[in-house]
């Protein structure tokens, strides 16, 4: 990759290593057993913009800021994201014209939706004016951009009105407890839940529907949580959805150990509501989703660690400085704001994304679990989560 820089990392001398001679490990290889390859079928031209392992370009998450007002202990810890620490200034993010180029560049490549993201998205001043610009936008085959934001929803309620005038379509809102007080520990700023539920029900009223609930499940800090939690969205519309804890961010604590798993998961909510299991609907799908047999909803589970989804994955992300990263746990990235700060057309830009997307053959999740299984392998260089989005 040319202008290639480095993240911060957690052990940046693994930052040189493990990337690059993993990327050439996996170019020797083939997809192995349980990674699916995309056919003609998921690539409706000839001109479509595919990968090394035949993966479409078809998502993008858009971090549009690297701030956020939780301190969740998983993500930006307190004791590393102190009052002194040194997020991105207003003139290091890119505006929301670069931001709009950008994306336009992607839709020409064939991207059907855009993920707002962050950082906390709703801290953006003004956010509702970039939602309208890529509203506008007209996906290849001639559709709506799918349009849609990720956010712990402190901000929700006040602003989920004007975010669906603005043409948002729909929001999933981060949510790791029912109870106050895990809520208030593992948010660490001692924000209320009885807010995020409030931003929730305001997103439903609004519109932006399906809303999804997004749970990080700890072991030993929520899994307690898991009912509590199905049973308060089971009939209400809201499709929950359980995250395995995963090793990103480059600063929290994480191990082995604390990772609940999806299978976990799954079976304390179905031991309380049994479950049928629903067809995938889009390869690309995160979150393996169940029915509940009584027809109270939906209920999905996001096995990112136990079972790493790399050769479906779709997906480009694009920090909150302007670099493109092509996984979660991409160690470097593609500096896209340089190209759109010299007032690169949204053509040129495809052609020069077209061309790192080519040279994807990353599969780092499915990587660092074979990594992970060896003795004494701990510490993984990784990109902030809160720079590049969740
Ligand atoms: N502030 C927004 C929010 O809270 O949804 C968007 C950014 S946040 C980084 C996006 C998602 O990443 C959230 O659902 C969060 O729970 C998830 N996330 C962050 N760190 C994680 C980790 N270590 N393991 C699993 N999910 C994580």
């Amino acid at each position: 990759m040319s202008d290639v820089c480095l993240p911060e990392v957690s052990d940046p001398a693994e930052a040189g290593g493990s990337a690059a001679g993993s990327a050439a490990w996996l170019r020797a290889r083939p997809a192995r057993a349980g990674t699916r390859t995309f056919d003609r079928a998921d690539t409706h031209t000839d001109s479509v913009c595919v990968d090394a392992l035949g993966r479409p370009l078809q998502d993008l998450r858009l971090s549009v800021i690297d701030q956020c007002n939780f301190r969740c202990t998983y993500c930006m810890p307190k004791e590393v994201f102190t009052k002194d620490y040194r997020f991105l200034s207003a003139a290091e993010r890119l505006s929301f014209d670069e931001l709009a180029t950008l994306a336009g560049a992607f839709v020409k490549l064939g991207v059907e939706k855009i993920r707002l993201t962050g950082g906390e998205p709703l801290l953006r001043k003004d956010l509702e004016r970039l939602v309208e610009r890529l509203a506008g936008l007209t996906t290849r085959r001639g559709r709506p951009l799918e349009l849609a934001l990720t956010t712990n929803g402190s901000l929700l309620a006040a602003k989920a009105r004007g975010l669906k005038a603005a043409g948002l379509q729909r929001v999933t809102v981060s949510l790791d407890g029912l109870d106050d007080d895990v809520f208030r520990r593992m948010n660490g700023v001692d924000f209320p839940v009885s807010r995020v539920l409030e931003g929730i029900e305001a997103a439903c009223a609004a519109g932006l529907a399906p809303v999804k609930v997004n749970t990080v499940v700890e072991r030993g800090v929520n899994e307690h949580q898991i009912v509590p939690l199905a049973q308060h969205f089971r009939h209400s519309g809201v499709t929950l959805r359980f995250i395995e804890f995963m090793d990103v961010g480059g600063a929290a604590s994480w191990t082995q150990h604390n990772v609940f798993t999806s299978a976990d998961a799954r079976r304390a909510v179905e031991q309380v509501f049994p479950l049928v299991a629903r067809e995938q609907q889009q390869r690309s799908d995160t979150a393996q989703v169940y029915r509940y047999a009584d027809g109270a909803g939906e209920v999905g589970f996001i096995s990112s660690v136990s079972h790493p989804f790399c050769g479906d994955c779709t997906r480009a992300r694009v920090a909150a400085d302007g670099k493109l990263y092509l996984c979660l746990f991409a160690t470097d990235s593609f500096d896209l704001r340089r190209l759109v700060k010299s007032g690169c057309s949204a053509d040129d830009l495809a052609g020069e994304i077209r061309a790192v997307w080519a040279r994807r053959g990353d599969r780092y999740s499915e990587l660092r679990e074979e990594t992970r299984a060896r003795p004494g392998n701990k510490v993984y260089p990784t990109v902030r989560m809160s720079l590049v989005g969740g």
